[in-house]
């Protein structure tokens, strides 16, 4: 089935019936192009250096721009007369109304969703901890594991070092780095003086902590 070309409207105005679109005076024309450069709709075409309007519905009703700039004034609009008329006739302002409730709710939705995710970037949602100590037995792992358990955190990227085996048996210090994560993307800042005592109760020492 061939797709259906949307209708363009202004304001509830069939475009096609608005006659707000520039005119070039061909004779003035010298073929400078900022017309063509200037507008970001499409409306221009240069041929045999000249300015041609190629796509009139394109253009923005109200706008001049290009009208505007150009060096030797060979474009030309219809009076303005012409809109406040139709705005007159049509009374648009009801449709104006609902255009303006639409789009005041899209950009705040926009900025809301710039707000949260702003929030959520400022959030510290996970930290690498790099401790050092005797870490034998396991127990320090049990304990991580219960100061976790049920709770929004998890431990992640965990990696022992131990020097030698040998070393690990005569309780040569250690060096263990691990991942502090929030599971539901929350800040976990409240929660960090916690592992820290952790560390401490268990006689090991923090040698850094970074927010990642
Ligand atoms: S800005 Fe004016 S002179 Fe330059 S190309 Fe357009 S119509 Fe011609
Ligand atoms: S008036 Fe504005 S939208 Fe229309 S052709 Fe000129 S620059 Fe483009």
């Amino acid at each position: 089935m061939a797709e259906q070309t949307k209708k363009q409207m202004w304001h509830g105005i069939p475009r096609e019936e608005v006659p707000w679109h520039p005119a070039v005076d061909a004779n003035k024309c010298i073929g400078c192009t900022l017309c063509y450069v200037t507008c970001g709709r499409g409306v221009y075409d240069m041929k045999d250096n000249k300015a041609v309007v190629a796509n009139p519905l394109n253009c923005m009703v109200g706008c001049a721009t290009c009208g505007t700039v150009c060096p030797v004034q060979a474009i030309s609009f219809p009076g303005r007369d012409l809109i406040w008329k139709l705005e007159r006739e049509h009374k648009i302002f009801s449709i104006v109304r609902k255009e303006f409730a639409e789009k005041k709710g899209k950009l705040d939705a926009i900025k809301a969703r710039a707000a949260a995710e702003e929030a959520v970037a400022k959030l510290t949602t996970s930290a690498r901890m790099e401790v050092a100590g005797e870490f034998g037995e396991k127990r320090f792992l049990v304990k991580l594991e219960e100061l976790v358990k049920g709770r929004p955190y998890d431990i992640a990227n965990l990696r022992l070092e131990v020097p030698t085996v040998k070393g690990a048996l005569e309780k040569t210090p250690s060096f263990m780095t691990f991942d502090i994560t929030s599971t539901e993307q929350e800040d976990i800042d409240s929660f960090l003086p916690e592992l820290r005592n952790l560390i401490r109760d268990n006689s090991l020492v923090l040698v850094s902590e970074n927010k990642l």
